[in-house]
């Protein structure tokens, strides 16, 4: 019998009626003859509620405690939507039941708020779907090592699915969301974005780490570690349409790359607001500088993605990057105090209103001048880069977050990217 994880997010799970239709498809699923793992979401709006329950009163210094104890809080949201989901399907019938990430056991680190499954025990699992139980597991969590509860990160049960997927070595697994599949980019921003029947692997990793938030990154990369066959798709179809119908819509991501390489040069056009840039001027432009700011930032665990050194004037030079804008005072911070003193300088400048537009497509590597029809793009609308940075099939800037809109729909339209007109 084929195993099917389906996954729900919270829109897909935001009301009773919702999760009533839910639990109706499952439902449809299991008795066309699959075994059926499900891993919802919150319901809409629940997690940002108890976070900012959180915010009301937590103590202004963010401590793992702290950490620990929003964690403990946000899993409640999956719990909830979880036993929801057992009692709808009990009502149309079916046997289930539904595990929290601890009662599995989902294994994860003890990186609180972002931490990293490590192990998937299925025993449990194989053994009620033996039973013929339609199994729920919660989305967004897992529990550490002596016992605490633990989060994945936002988006974060899109993971849990393929994972749980990876582990049961499922046929395939199904992300039914509010869009029906992956578009050529945020159809809310993009009207006219175009869904891809495919996205290669790699294409999707490149999306999904630049901020398209359709797909956790660590899904995509679960998916590519454990070849979890991987489908986006929409949980607004009627419950009741063609079963082979529903298996064959929305967004395949294909392992495969020939098929693809004749398709458009770039797939997708990729944004996220979430960072912030930082720069230090009249840096002394000497071996050993790029270690000694970034150096002190890794040590105190913070991320640094976009990097750029300008050329040296009379031995000084402008070092700038970008950081999560969560973590852009903690970097203020670290490079004030052990940054700047050592090298002579305390011209430190910060800018939170910045965002990172990225075309993505595995064409960029066969093809010249990609980049340079994305500058021109750019320039027709007056609109400053601010950064550049590039890898094989991918070309992000850093631009004011005002244009980031007017870039998105300049760069779909040059790139070709509308819904082809019938
Ligand atoms: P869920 O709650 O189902 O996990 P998310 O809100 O996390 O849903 O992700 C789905 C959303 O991702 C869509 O509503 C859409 O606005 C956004 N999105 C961003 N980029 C894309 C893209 N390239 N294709 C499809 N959706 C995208
Ligand atoms: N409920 C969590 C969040 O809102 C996890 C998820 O929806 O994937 O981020
Ligand atoms: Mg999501």
């Amino acid at each position: 019998m084929p195993l099917i994880v389906h996954k729900y997010g919270g829109t897909s799970m935001g009301s009773t009626e919702r999760i009533r239709n839910v639990a109706k498809r499952v439902a449809k699923w299991a008795r066309a003859g699959h075994q059926m793992v499900v891993v919802p979401s919150a319901m809409s709006g629940e997690t940002n509620r108890l976070l900012a329950l959180a915010k009301e009163l937590a103590p202004p210094k963010q401590t793992d405690a702290l950490c620990r104890e929003l964690d403990m809080l946000a899993a409640t949201g999956e719990q909830a939507s979880s036993a929801l989901l057992a009692i709808a399907l009990q009502a149309e019938g079916m046997e289930s039941v539904s595990y929290a990430g601890w009662q599995v056991p989902i294994l994860t680190n003890s990186a609180y708020t972002k931490a990293r499954i490590e192990s998937i025990d299925d025993r449990k699992i194989r053994g009620d779907l033996a039973e013929g139980k339609i199994v729920i597991v919660t989305g967004f969590q897992g529990v550490d090592d002596d016992g605490h509860i633990t989060t994945l990160g936002r988006g974060g049960s899109d993971t849990s699915a393929v994972a749980v997927a990876a582990a049961m070595q499922a046929d395939e697994c199904l992300i039914y969301t509010d869009v029906d599949g992956v578009y050529t980019t945020d159809p809310r921003v993009v009207p006219e974005a175009r869904r891809l029947a495919t996205v290669s692997f790699e294409e999707m990793l490149e999306m999904a780490s630049l901020g398209s938030k359709v797909l956790q990154i660590r899904s995509v990369e679960f998916a590519g570690k454990y070849r979890v066959p991987l489908r986006v798709l929409s949980s607004f179809t009627p419950w009741d349409i063609d079963i082979q119908e529903e298996a064959r819509s929305g967004t395949l991501i294909t392992f495969e790359e020939d098929e693809k390489m004749e398709r458009a040069v770039v797939s997708g056009i990729a944004f996220n607001r979430d960072e912030a840039k930082i720069s230090i001027l009249g840096v002394p432009d000497r071996p050993g500088i790029a270690y000694n700011i970034l150096g002190a930032v890794a040590d105190a665990n913070i991320e640094v993605d976009v990097i750029i050194q300008n050329i040296s004037k009379d031995g000084k030079t402008d070092f700038s990057f970008t950081v999560h804008r969560n973590e852009y005072a903690r970097t203020m911070d670290v490079l004030k105090t052990k940054v700047l003193p050592a090298l002579g300088t305390d011209r430190l400048e910060g800018d939170t209103r910045i965002c990172k537009v990225s075309i993505v497509g595995i064409g960029m590597r066969s093809h010249v001048g990609i980049a340079s029809k994305m500058f021109r793009a750019l320039s027709e609308e007056g609109i400053n880069i601010q950064m550049i940075s590039t890898s094989e099939i991918k070309t992000s800037v850093v631009i004011d977050e005002k244009y980031m809109e007017l870039a998105v729909r300049a760069l779909h339209r040059a790139f070709d990217l509308e819904q082809p007109s019938s």
